[in-house]
């Protein structure tokens, strides 16, 4: 009789808080993960018995650092990394390193786990990871975040390699700072491999990287909105961020014909009633990656535009959403209002954004809803072809990638509709994606064997 064949899930969730304390962020990607994989392993003896969930839920291993820098006054500050190896079942370890304050263990233990789900789902064989620190690059100077991605990947070096753990950006982390990390990697160990990805188009980085994260949320967009015979034109989208992940959102969404309504930061967000074109988006990319400025300059460079301090842009009536900031940036209220204000589909490029209770209220209204670990999984698909392009010391081009891309995210959706068709029309894309993701990951760790 297996350990655990009395547990339900409430049993499952109270020994994951048990061992997990004080990390509410990884308890609530377990359980949104755990309630519809539940269900699936009902009558599968064999995931039960080798303990397969609890096991994809403890990292294989997590490394935690100190990082030591020196700050452009000469005082010497100290920091914590850390590098979470989730499961290297079916490939290297592979995940974004994220530098923000709000880092920690429980953070990078969540990103990590649900990033082996969602590089189950790109169909490349890549295991999942994630790694960052509590650093904050905000107002630091290019030197001091040079000296401290020097540091950092001088103790990270030793614990990664093109075929053990590639990480790659996330938060605060583009791509100067991997080429300070890679640049570091390579004068310490006279390697020159594949060790990170998102990498500079000179030195083995790959074409459409950027661009991929946000491209790909709404190829995802797209293909929901296929099932039921719509498409992008004309209709009106709110997103969050003003990062990489959600300029290139906006970028797609208006070559597909759509109109975006609005962009934020931490400070609040900006509505545009006229519509982010691709001109206002190039000035929000220049003013916002490049220089690091606030998106409230915004309404100065387009003055018909207004501000809204520290609010988030889910009151805007909407078509369509694409959270593509932070992790629990929705919220259950957030999601109501969407609903009653007639949004039809939302699209996460961020990792986890909406919290449970904003899960709960898009599954009830069967909203189309992708979970960032579908919608979002084109930056680390695009990041995995990176990594075939330099195993085979070759670039593809660019037309090429971009078909690779398309073509993975519809992978993605056609696993979703698999495992989450509910029939009568509705199809529930988390418990899809988690299916799908789990089935290859556990597949996998029965084979071999424990
Ligand atoms: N940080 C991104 C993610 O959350 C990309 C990871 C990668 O490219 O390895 O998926």
């Amino acid at each position: 009789m297996a350990l655990n064949d009395h547990v339900d899930l409430n049993g499952f969730m109270d020994g994951v808080t048990r061992r997990n304390p004080h990390q509410p962020e990884f308890c609530q990607a377990v359980q949104e993960v755990a309630e519809d994989i539940f269900d699936f392993i009902e009558d599968k003896e064999e995931y039960h018995a080798q303990q397969i969930l609890r096991r994809i839920a403890e990292p294989d291993r997590i490394v935690s650092f100190r990082v030591c820098w020196e700050d452009d006054q000469g005082n010497i500050r100290v920091q914590r990394g850390w590098r979470v190896q989730n499961n290297n079942a079916i490939g290297p370890y592979k995940g974004g390193i994220r530098f923000h304050p709000s880092v920690n263990e429980s953070v990078l233990k969540f990103l990590a786990f649900e990033q082996t789900f969602k590089n189950a789902l790109t169909g490349l064989p890549m295991g999942g990871g994630k790694g960052g620190s509590n650093f904050n690059p905000k107002g630091k100077s290019v030197r001091e975040i040079m000296r401290f991605c020097q540091s950092f990947m001088t103790e990270l070096y030793r614990h990664i390699g093109a075929d053990v753990d590639v990480p790659a950006g996330d938060i605060g982390v583009g791509g100067r700072e991997i080429g300070f990390m890679f640049g570091q990697y390579k004068r310490i160990t006279n390697n020159f491999t594949g060790v990170l990805t998102g990498k500079g188009l000179e030195w083995g980085g790959s074409l459409i990287r950027t661009e991929a994260t946000g491209y790909g949320a709404v190829y995802f967009l797209a293909n929901m909105l296929a099932v039921k015979g719509e498409d992008l034109t004309g209709k009106t989208a709110v997103i969050s961020g003003s990062g990489n992940v959600a300029t290139h959102a906006a970028e797609k969404v208006v070559q597909l014909g759509g109109k975006v309504l609005t962009l934020s930061d931490s400070g609040g967000f900006i509505y545009d009633a006229d519509g982010i074109t691709q001109e206002k988006i190039d000035w929000v990319k220049s003013h916002k990656t490049h220089r690091r400025g606030r998106i409230e300059d915004y309404i100065t460079a387009f003055p018909r535009a207004t501000f809204h301090a520290g609010k988030t842009p889910w009151g805007v009536p909407c078509d369509v959403a694409l959270p593509c900031a932070t992790q629990n940036e929705l919220l259950g209220e957030d999601a109501r209002t969407l609903v009653a204000n007639g949004c039809r589909a939302v699209s996460e490029g961020a990792n986890m954004p909406t919290d449970l209770d904003g899960v709960h209220v898009f599954k009830a209204a069967k909203l189309l809803y992708a979970p960032g670990k579908a919608a979002n999984a084109g930056g680390v698909a695009v990041s995995g072809l990176e990594m075939s392009q330099n195993s085979e010391r070759r670039s593809w081009k660019e037309d090429e990638l971009q078909q690779m891309l398309k073509d993975i995210m519809s992978g993605i959706h056609k696993s979703c509709l698999k495992y989450g068709d509910e029939g009568g029309g509705y199809i529930d894309y988390v418990k899809g994606a988690n299916i799908a993701g789990f089935k290859k990951v556990a597949d996998a760790m029965l084979a071999f064997g424990v």
